[in-house]
């Protein structure tokens, strides 16, 4: 995209999305909460719109909560914001009833990053992910990120991983999620200087700096005392069911975070959706098919690494392990001026990608719809299988 196709993606957004219009917001939870907040009020919001019918006929933030049918019925042409982490389902539901992303419904975290740079031309992007490690205590058969089946593992060097976060902020000026994530994190040997230095350079420039973590490993003390001064959470990965013998490290793992006040969420999933495997052979897709899937995936997953952002964290995890390799348009290069630029970071975080799709896609199974195929929650591989999933 040229910077005159960028000003003008900007500016036609600016045209159809303005602040000061009638908007449906479609979620009552914590992303709707920072969506009031961050406008502070400002936003002109006719009603909230919820899948959860505990939350029909209520009031949120002084107005009434809807339910779908009721948003369908009484929408007219009025637009919506999403604000939801489950924007994938919610955007399918929008669709099957003839609505277009874009259009008629935005992600509140396009609607946020595109007002913050017209107003303020600051770079505010929804999340990240710093991976630290590719070394895990578990082998889980169905890793998203491929780690069981990476040709070399190890653990990257602090000063790059410095090096590539303030890359990072060079050009981003707040983050909503900053995700420090493997492999298993807490393995790292200086996860802790690696912390504390994101933490003292970037911490105000974070709203929640968060570790993705399976639980077996207990962080040193002085790592402990960060989390709580830095108010870092733990995002934990509960596979206790399927990997018994693992809980007693995990229930220790847990015991420490809630003695500590460290805030953490262990969400149990009965499943997991496979993305290792497409639903159906894509080796001769083209790009118009490969960027279909990728927009029905809407993943979140950016990531950093090599002085390059990554608009799909686990295309940046399948080329790093070996398997595929990387392609052009699959990274944003970091390493240049960001002078006059950050809005074509921007564009390139909001799905402006040079070919439409990235070159994982042709072998990922994504979170779109089209992918159904659910897999056993870290189902362990046997010692020594390699190769590919
Ligand atoms: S389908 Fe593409 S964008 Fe979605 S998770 Fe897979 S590689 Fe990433």
């Amino acid at each position: 995209m040229s910077k005159t196709d960028i000003h003008n993606f900007i500016q036609e957004f600016a045209g159809r999305w303005p602040k000061d219009a009638p908007y449906y917001v479609w979620g009552t939870s914590a992303s709707a909460l920072k969506l009031c907040s961050l406008f502070d009020g400002r936003l002109n919001i006719t009603a909230f719109v919820d899948n959860d019918e505990k939350a029909w006929g209520t009031l949120f933030q002084g107005r009434p909560v809807l339910s779908p049918e009721e948003f369908f019925l009484k929408r007219g042409d009025g637009r919506c914001i999403v604000a939801s982490l489950a924007y994938g389902e919610i955007s399918w539901q929008l669709e099957r009833r003839g609505l277009a992303e874009h259009l008629d419904f935005c992600g509140s975290w396009y609607f946020t990053g595109m007002h913050r740079c017209l107003d303020a031309q600051e770079l505010y992007l929804f999340r990240v992910d710093l991976s630290i490690t590719s070394r895990c205590t578990l082998r889980c058969r169905h890793c998203n990120m491929l780690m069981p089946y990476y040709r070399q593992c190890g653990h990257y060097p602090a000063e790059d991983l410095l090096s590539d976060v303030d890359a990072y902020f060079r050009w981003v000026d707040h983050v909503d999620q900053f995700n420090i994530l493997g492999g298993e994190p807490f393995l790292h040997p200086d996860v802790q200087k690696i912390t504390k230095t994101i933490t003292e350079r970037y911490r105000s420039r974070i709203n929640d700096l968060v570790f993705f973590s399976n639980g077996t490993v207990l962080p040193e003390e002085g790592l402990l005392d960060l989390m709580v001064r830095y108010q870092i959470k733990v995002d934990l990965g509960d596979y206790r069911a399927g990997v018994p013998a693992i809980r007693p490290k995990v229930d220790r793992f847990i015991e420490e975070l809630e003695r500590r006040g460290i805030a953490y969420a262990a969400p149990a999933s009965s499943a997991w959706l496979d993305f290792n495997h497409p639903p159906e052979d894509r080796s001769s897709w083209k790009a118009e098919q490969l960027t279909a899937v990728r927009r029905n995936c809407r993943e979140p997953f950016r990531g950093i690494h090599g002085q390059k952002y990554y608009f799909c964290h686990l295309n940046a995890s399948a080329a790093l392990g070996g398997l595929y390799p990387e392609e052009p348009g699959d990274s944003f290069d970091l390493s240049g001026s960001e002078e006059g630029r950050k809005e074509e970071l921007l564009a390139y975080d909001l799905a402006c990608l040079p070919k439409g799709y990235v070159s994982y896609c042709r072998h990922c199974g994504g979170c779109g719809p089209a992918n159904q195929r659910m897999v056993p929650v870290a189902e362990q591989l046997p010692a020594g299988q390699q190769g590919r999933p």
